[in-house]
């Protein structure tokens, strides 16, 4: 077995004392009488046990106490509460100290990395969202100041900027509505109310809701038969509501402008449904497609439709079906059009 630090000592000490204490008495009964061996022979083995108990006491003293400052240090009151496999395995108290330092330095380093991605992360939410008010922000600013320069007496222009700057306060609202969305989401705030809902009465519930909206991008959308009647989903009905509305909404701002047609179907899958909603729009590069659930991220192709989205719907949505513990996923081909899936407890 290996010795504790202190006893390894405690025995170098007991040898030393012992042979310096041998070397004087030799010296001394060498220079003043005749030499007598068997006083030294059972002097030397008491005086090496005396010497070793006390330094082994000593230092095993010495050691815990400076131990102690330690862990106070790392926060572990006693060298008790070392992790019991580190004292299993080791008996030197330095050892178990060593590890258990190494240990805690492990956690600190995760816990600092930890901290460093959520600093990140606080920076980039904080511009993004500076970056998605700014544009509102900024164009209430130009008309109203355009008002404010003569616009108000004119006519034709009065009643267009003060529509313009509702959309952009509408915008606003908005966007801070969602900002509260995803902060409930995150914070594990939100729960769930679960009860059992007809899937098929709901969806066309959300489809007579959105079918002037889509009127108005040229686009019909079209409840599949494969969603039948009696499709019934347990899930926190309001919830749903809001994933399908968000995902025909994108189908809509994303659809084919020359006659969109968006496709909603859903099928049994394994002690789930998988509800399905399918758009012929502009797709989504392949490049892009696995940020798409991201907030705040949009890609090229749909900035360009200016259509005052924020980047934060689908991260809404993703959150939603991941708190149900179910899954969505996306499929789609840029100029085809994509399929938004995700599953749904049956009831
Ligand atoms: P946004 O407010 O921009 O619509 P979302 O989080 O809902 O935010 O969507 C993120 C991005 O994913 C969109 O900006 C768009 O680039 C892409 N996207 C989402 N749905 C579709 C779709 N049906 N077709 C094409 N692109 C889509």
């Amino acid at each position: 077995m290996p010795l504790s630090a202190s006893k390894h000592i405690a025995l170098i000490n007991a040898v030393l004392t012992t042979l310096l204490f041998s070397i004087v008495y030799i010296i001394l009964f060498l220079s003043f009488f005749t030499f007598k061996p068997l006083p030294l022979l059972v002097f030397i083995p008491l005086i090496f046990v005396f010497a070793y108990f006390i330094s082994n006491l000593l230092f095993d003293q010495y050691i815990k106490e400076k131990l102690k400052v330690i862990y106070k240090t790392i926060g572990l009151l006693k060298p008790e509460n070392a992790p019991p496999l580190l004292k299993k395995r080791k008996t030197d108290e330095l050892e178990i100290v060593n590890s258990v330092v190494l240990k805690w330095s492990e956690e600190k380093k995760k816990e600092i990395e930890e901290l460093k991605e959520l600093a990140a992360y606080r920076r980039e939410f904080l511009g993004n969202i500076s970056h998605e008010l700014k544009t509102p922000i900024f164009n209430i600013q130009g008309y109203v100041l355009t008002l404010l320069d003569g616009g108000l007496d004119d006519k034709l222009v009065n009643e267009k900027f003060l529509q313009k700057t509702e959309k952009s306060i509408n915008r606003m609202i908005a966007l801070v509505e969602e900002l509260e969305e995803i902060a409930k989401l995150e914070s594990g705030e939100l729960v769930l109310k679960e009860e059992v809902f007809n899937l098929h009465d709901l969806t066309r519930e959300v489809i007579d809701f959105m079918e002037m909206k889509a009127a108005n991008h040229n686009t019909i959308i079209v409840l599949h038969s494969s969603m039948n009647r009696s499709m019934k989903a347990r899930a926190d009905k309001k919830r749903i509501r809001q994933v399908i509305i968000n995902l025909i909404d994108n189908a809509i701002k994303y659809g084919n402008q020359k006659g969109g047609v968006i496709r909603i179907s859903c099928y049994n899958f394994h002690d789930n449904y998988l509800v399905e909603v399918q758009d012929n729009g502009i797709g989504i590069p392949e490049e892009n497609i696995h940020r798409v659930f991201e907030r705040f991220y949009r890609t090229e192709l749909s900035r360009s439709r200016d259509t005052g989205g924020s980047g934060l719907g689908l991260a809404i949505v993703k959150h939603i079906i991941e708190a149900h513990r179910q899954t969505i996923s996306v499929r789609s081909k840029e100029g085809e059009g994509t399929t938004f899936s995700f599953t749904l407890k049956m009831a």
